[in-house]
């Protein structure tokens, strides 16, 4: 078995299929990068919270029972047959399994490379923490140029922890923050946790510009212009740039309609034994870490079952946690479902320094699966 990119939904997947077949498994899980790192590691790393090299977690440490990791670079993906190629060589398997997440075309938001900041990739963000600490005045605009994107509520995230590392450098007086994002409420699903973060963004002086993306940016006259034909000044624009599949998933006749189509309880996609999970997949359900998982869970079973040969009971039921950072320790969580009703739902779980300890310790459990340690 194949698994193409070893994100959220990857290691999942792995770890799944390795807990229940154990030493039987012959599973091969490539990504091209050395390691590890989870989404909100950004904005940990962004605002000096911590340092690249700590959130890193290198592929070299997985030690899973029929799992092999190999870092190569996929070149090209046959669905038919089943053959993938990487830079160093190519593979023919009876189960595919493709998890290489949305990639970022940031030439679609014209003037954004030229005049704004994306902290969205790993070095985006990194760029942002050395420019941070030279910020001393003006308007920050952080701002959504298009949809879907990753982390629905990560935009929110962002203006809240600016806020907290603009107080800390004793300069927010001097500052101004906007948030500019596509919905009305910063988290849909969850009145109750867009209602919290409503509260916190005025309390916080922070303008939220709600059903709106940032169409382009003048970067000679550093504006940013709405989709509305409102123009905004800014002296820093931090940008959510428009996400895509990546080349290679392009090229490989899975896509339709920008992402790759999957039954949305198995994740398999219109060709046998090949499956898609993740920001890759449209399974109607936002990108994000915690469906990548629940999907990759999914997936696993519906594996077994036809490795086994019985019926497929577990399919995704399309729920997941979404933990909000508020800043200052402070973290909510929305429950939220997508399949059960016509519409999502989300609960409301509060906003706390407990949800803060149990954010880190689901990430350090999930780790700890993942790496096999
Ligand atoms: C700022 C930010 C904050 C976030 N916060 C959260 C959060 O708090 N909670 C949450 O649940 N989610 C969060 N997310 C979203 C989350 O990171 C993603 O939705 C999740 O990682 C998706 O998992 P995935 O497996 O589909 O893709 P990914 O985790 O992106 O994994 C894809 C993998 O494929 C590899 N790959 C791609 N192309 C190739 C190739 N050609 N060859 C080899 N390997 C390749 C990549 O290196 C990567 O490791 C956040 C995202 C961002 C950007």
């Amino acid at each position: 078995m194949l698994v193409l990119g070893a994100g959220f939904g990857g290691l999942e997947i792995a770890a799944t299929l390795s807990e229940r077949i154990g030493d039987g498994l012959d599973l091969t899980l490539i990504d091209k990068n050395e390691s590890f790192f989870f989404g909100y590691s950004k904005l940990d790393v962004m605002f000096w919270r911590q340092s690249a090299k700590s959130v890193k977690h290198s592929y070299r440490q997985i030690n899973k029972p029929g799992v092999q990791f190999r870092q190569e670079t996929i070149t090209s993906i046959d669905p038919v047959s089943r053959r993938v190629t990487t830079q160093s060589g190519a593979y023919d398997t009876d189960v595919l399994v493709i998890a290489l997440g949305a990639d970022y075309n940031i030439g679609a938001t014209p003037g954004l490379a030229e005049a704004g900041h994306e902290f969205y990739t790993f070095n985006g963000a990194e760029k942002v923490r050395d420019i941070l600490p030279t910020f001393k005045k003006g308007h920050v605009i952080v701002g959504v140029c298009s949809f879907p994107f990753k982390c629905p509520p990560a935009p929110s995230e962002t203006a809240l922890l600016l806020h907290e590392y603009l107080v800390r450098q004793g300069v927010r007086k001097n500052c101004d923050i906007s948030l500019v994002v596509p919905f009305e409420l910063p988290i849909p699903p969850s009145y109750g946790t867009s209602k919290a973060l409503l509260k916190a963004f005025r309390k916080k002086n922070i303008s939220y510009i709600p059903d709106m993306m940032v169409g382009s940016i003048d970067a000679k006259r550093k504006v940013a212009e709405l989709d509305d034909g409102r123009e905004m000044p800014f002296d820093l624009f931090l940008g959510i740039p428009e996400h895509c599949v990546s080349g290679v998933v392009e090229q490989s006749g899975l896509v339709f309609d920008e992402w790759i189509p999957v039954n949305k309880h198995s994740m398999l996609t219109k060709f046998p034994n090949v499956y898609a999970i993740g920001d890759v997949a449209s399974t109607g359900i936002p990108k994000s870490g915690s469906f990548a998982a629940g999907a990759a869970r999914s997936a696993a079973e519906h594996i077994i079952a036809e490795y086994e040969g019985h019926d497929f009971t577990m399919g995704y039921d399309g729920t997941g946690s979404c933990y909000v950072e508020f800043g200052e320790g402070m973290v909510g969580r929305a429950d939220v479902d997508f399949y059960t009703k016509s519409t999502a739902t989300g609960i409301h779980r509060g906003v706390s320094t407990t949800l803060a300890d149990e954010k880190r310790s689901i990430g350090e459990r999930n780790k700890a699966r993942w790496f096999g340690n």
